[in-house]
């Protein structure tokens, strides 16, 4: 056998078409979610060397889920250098955040 399906598959892929809805084709290996989140924050963060960035890249580009937690990862980003000060907790804060321990506790049952 001279080509084998996914050899078809890859060089009709260069062919640019416009409205392939084929599997993606991984040109690095595909990461699982899992592997992507670890190098969320250095993507977000242009720390990433080339080739984890593509893969993370590659990723992206078929996973809604993880694309959509770099957005909002660089949404939060942007949020912790505006408020580049972090205060030490007040009493409020302290209170608060207890409240809200409790509450996640009671609800987990
Ligand atoms: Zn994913």
């Amino acid at each position: 056998m001279p080509l084998t399906p996914r050899e078809l598959a890859s060089s009709s892929e260069t062919s640019a078409g416009g409205d392939a809805q084929t599997a993606p084709s991984a040109p690095a290996r595909s990461l699982t979610c899992a592997e992507a989140a670890r190098r969320l924050w250095d993507y977000v963060d242009a720390r990433l060397p080339e080739t984890p960035l593509a893969d993370v890249e590659a990723h992206l580009a078929i996973c809604a889920t993880c694309a959509g937690h770099v957005a909002f990862a660089r949404v939060m980003r942007r949020a912790l250098a505006e408020t580049s000060v972090v205060t030490a907790p007040d009493e409020r804060h302290t209170a608060l955040r207890a409240r809200v321990l409790t509450a996640m506790n009671e609800t987990r049952r």
